[in-house]
């Protein structure tokens, strides 16, 4: 049904802002539901037999959890930096952790909210860097280290971690994710 290339077994480790969380599955007869409790992350079906795979749940949670946090960072960061960009756009790209558009939306990845703070602190600065240098120049560079001085440090985390947390959760089609009711 979907060619999700990693299957999510129960006691999981899901990374959430730098942490990992035991993923659990239960089920209820109350609200369906997705959450942190204590080290473990819950998702609670309606259903002992659901029809989505648990990864459906997984992506709106996350996705929620961006659509909270990052626009805060990019508030804050772009206030520290003196730019002003028009809107933060969450977005679902299958490869791609950011980008920032000529029209100056920022667009991140939900997937960075797997990653530590710090190095999502790095994508929001390196975004609303582009607002000033659309480019990868050296004063592109300077400008991002201004704010994060462990800038290649948090690049080269991405590199080596980013492709994973691609694969534990990919890109689902949209019929699917909307299959069922979530309070997320
Ligand atoms: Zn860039």
């Amino acid at each position: 049904m979907i060619k999700a290339r990693a299957t999510l077994p129960e006691g999981y480790d899901m990374p959430f802002r730098g942490k990992a969380y035991k993923l659990k599955i239960t089920s209820t007869l109350d609200k369906p539901t997705v959450q942190i409790r204590g080290d473990s992350l819950t998702v609670n079906f309606y259903t002992p037999h659901p029809k989505v795979p648990v990864q459906v749940p997984l992506v709106r949670w996350y996705r929620n959890r961006a659509k909270e946090y990052l626009p805060q960072r990019a508030a804050f960061w772009a206030e520290q930096m003196g730019v002003r960009y028009n809107k933060i756009i969450i977005k679902d790209q299958e490869s791609r952790w950011g980008s920032c558009s000529s029209l100056k939306n920022i667009n991140l990845n939900w997937r960075i909210m797997m990653a530590p703070d710090d190095v999502i602190d790095y994508l929001v600065i390196h975004e609303l860097a582009h607002l000033q240098e659309m480019n990868h120049s050296i004063r592109f560079w300077r400008l991002v280290g201004r704010f994060d001085q462990h800038f290649k440090l948090h690049t080269k985390w991405l590199k080596e971690n980013g492709r994973e947390l691609f694969l534990i959760l990919p890109k689902l089609p949209v019929s699917i994710l909307n299959k069922v009711t979530f309070y997320c």
